[in-house]
């Protein structure tokens, strides 16, 4: 304060205000600066490439369904919607749009008989991919196995969609950074809507709820965060391929 005061009465109160403008513009400058090394070490760069694109996210099961249920109660359809819930953000905050199959604890299906119900439910979620015009259907669940030694994400694609394999290989190879992983994305005839939805399809499996391990990692916000932000990130690596004139894969959507 006091050289301030000694500079006005040298320089006059115009070079002093001057002066101090400089000074506040040098500090914003060097704040931003700062602010955007933060933001590059801890993720969030807002990529270009979301800009006019549409994303399906079909977070698995919900309502009376719970889906796989892991050694301690988790529940599939939770962690499913929370990881789904950050995608949605990641997408709409890169300038895309996001379609949410579910945004809440529900089903799409209506009949009282669970079968039937789940039967709707499915034939629903793939209604709304298909009229959706959207360039990626992102289906996200979280596994169950036997051995409970089985961990990590994992991506899947229909065998016969070379947009889902490309989409999907993205995907697992983020995810694998993310969380150290060695899993590599893999074909699957069975994932029916991955077969009927008409647009590059991917289901993540998000981890192994009967891996007791990674079932508590999957309900902690900041495993949630990891694992969506890789989802982003091989959204992003696809869009940036597809969107390459030449050589490039070609979405249908
Ligand atoms: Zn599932």
């Amino acid at each position: 304060m006091r050289r301030w005061g000694r500079r006005r009465t040298r320089w006059g109160k115009r070079q002093a205000l001057l002066g101090f403008g400089m000074v506040l513009v040098l500090v914003l400058a060097f704040t931003v600066s700062l602010r955007q090394k933060e933001a590059n070490q801890n993720a969030p760069m807002w990529s270009w490439s979301l800009g006019t694109k549409i994303i399906v996210i079909d977070a698995g099961h919900g309502g009376p369904d719970p889906g796989a249920v892991g050694t301690t109660k988790v529940l599939e359809k939770d962690v499913t919607l929370a990881v789904a819930k950050r995608v949605e953000a990641f997408i709409q905050q890169g300038g895309g749009k996001a379609i949410m199959i579910r945004d809440q604890d529900e089903d799409l299906g209506t009949s009282q008989a669970l079968l039937k119900r789940k039967r709707e439910d499915l034939a629903e979620r793939i209604r709304i991919a298909t009229e959706s015009n959207a360039d990626v259907y992102l289906s996200i669940h979280a596994n169950s196995f036997p051995n409970e030694k089985l961990t990590g994400p994992q991506a899947f694609y229909h065998a016969d969609s070379a947009e889902g394999r490309a989409l999907a290989q993205a995907m697992q190879s983020e995810l694998n950074k993310m969380v150290e992983g060695k899993r590599v994305a893999k074909a699957n005839k069975d994932f029916f809507i991955l077969k009927k939805a008409n647009q590059a399809a991917v289901t993540v499996e998000l981890g192994f709820l009967s891996n007791p391990t990674e079932e508590q990692l999957l309900i902690t916000p900041e495993h949630q965060q990891k694992l969506a932000w890789a989802i982003y990130q091989g959204l992003c690596d696809y869009f940036a391929k597809v969107d390459q004139p030449k050589g490039a894969v070609q979405s249908q959507g």
